[in-house]
């Protein structure tokens, strides 16, 4: 195995083996108005997937604090312009300030969606959850990244599958995937590559057909939508990438694959993601490289900024990195599935 040093100056010529994103784009990336607010309420979570961007467990303690949580519910009501409130962690149900967010977000008429890992609701404390998504007509995107058990145990930790499905059952038999107004969707990552045979994400329409069947047919279960999601470069799939040295492939598969028809339909371009410290970023996986969101004078945003200055629209252009290829490869890739 390479050394550490070794490894970081593979990874430096990788780097410039790949076409830098922004050069890429040729043009800047701009922002258009805002419409969404991505919350990432923590890093503590009830499971350690193998491929969390978030590098979220139950050991990690970082969490919103009661003033962020404060300062965002004067932001929810202050600004119609939010369509959609999406709350993200770690599991956002086990950090502070998930149920005041949904409730200030639901009062004000929002979208509000829960990125659920679904076996949450049955750890002590939680089992409330489901009845409380139901009342408050939450939407609930759900990560399932297989219909088939050996592969998500591998990638989440045992027994995980097995509890997702009765969290699904239980989902269902509240009215989730039947009625209109309880929307539940499915998310598909792909396995973490161990050659460097990477393929792109399978056709999402064609692979949500193959979900339905499948779960319904071994357990009776219904959802309504299907997201596929490209694990991007960063977190616990860097590190996976690095210790099997696929790091420098991937990304050139990535670059390879780029569709610029993704360009205009990416995440970032309409939504301020918060971290549980305030700061402002342009999405999740910014967040968690600490890419900062700047105004158009460069002032690193904050929730208290945004306050002061009484608008969402500061931000001119987005900083990229190389892991944008991630989100621009073949169909494309958001927190909502396939771009194009
Ligand atoms: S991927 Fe989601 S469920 Fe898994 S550890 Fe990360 S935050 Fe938790
Ligand atoms: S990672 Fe994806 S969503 Fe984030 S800035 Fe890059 S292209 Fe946009």
């Amino acid at each position: 195995m390479p050394t550490m040093v070794q490894q970081n100056l593979k990874e430096d010529k990788t780097e410039k083996t790949v076409i830098p994103f922004s050069k890429k784009l040729n043009t800047p990336l701009t922002k258009n108005p805002i419409t969404v607010l991505q919350i990432n309420l923590g890093k503590r979570c009830n499971l350690v997937c193998n491929h969390c961007h978030v590098e979220a467990s139950p050991k990690r303690t970082e969490e919103l604090t009661p003033e962020i949580c404060q300062q965002l519910i004067e932001l929810i009501h202050r600004f119609p312009q939010i369509k959609v409130v999406d709350l993200t962690g770690g599991a956002p149900e086990m950090n502070y300030g998930f149920k005041p967010l949904v409730e200030a977000a639901r009062s004000t008429g929002k979208t509000v969606i829960v990125r659920s890992n679904l076996t949450i609701y049955f750890e002590p404390g939680f089992e409330d959850l489901p009845d409380y998504f139901a009342q408050h007509q939450l939407r609930v995107v759900a990560s399932l990244p297989c219909y088939l058990e050996d592969n998500v145990d591998k990638m989440r930790g045992k027994g995980v599958y097995n509890n997702s499905i009765k969290a699904i059952q239980w989902l269902n038999q509240l009215g989730y995937a039947t009625n209109p107004n309880l929307i539940l969707d499915l998310v598909y990552n792909p396995q973490m590559p161990l050659t460097e045979k990477f393929s792109l994400t399978p056709d999402q329409v064609k692979l949500e057909q193959d979900y339905k069947l499948f779960l319904k047919e071994h357990f009776d279960i219904d959802f309504n939508n299907l997201f596929t999601i490209t694990n991007l470069p960063i977190g616990r799939t860097k590190f996976h990438l690095q210790r099997t040295q696929l790091y420098a492939p991937y990304l050139k598969f990535l670059e390879n694959n780029f569709n610029p028809d993704t360009v205009d339909h990416l995440m970032c371009r309409d939504e301020l993601s918060i971290d549980y410290l305030g700061n402002v970023h342009d999405c999740d996986f910014n967040q968690m490289e600490n890419l900062r969101a700047k105004s158009h004078s460069g002032e690193q945003l904050t929730v208290r900024k945004l306050l002061e200055a009484g608008t969402l629209d500061l931000i001119q252009e987005i900083p990229t990195a190389s892991y944008c290829y991630g989100c621009t490869a073949g169909c494309g890739s958001s927190c909502g599935g396939a771009l194009v």
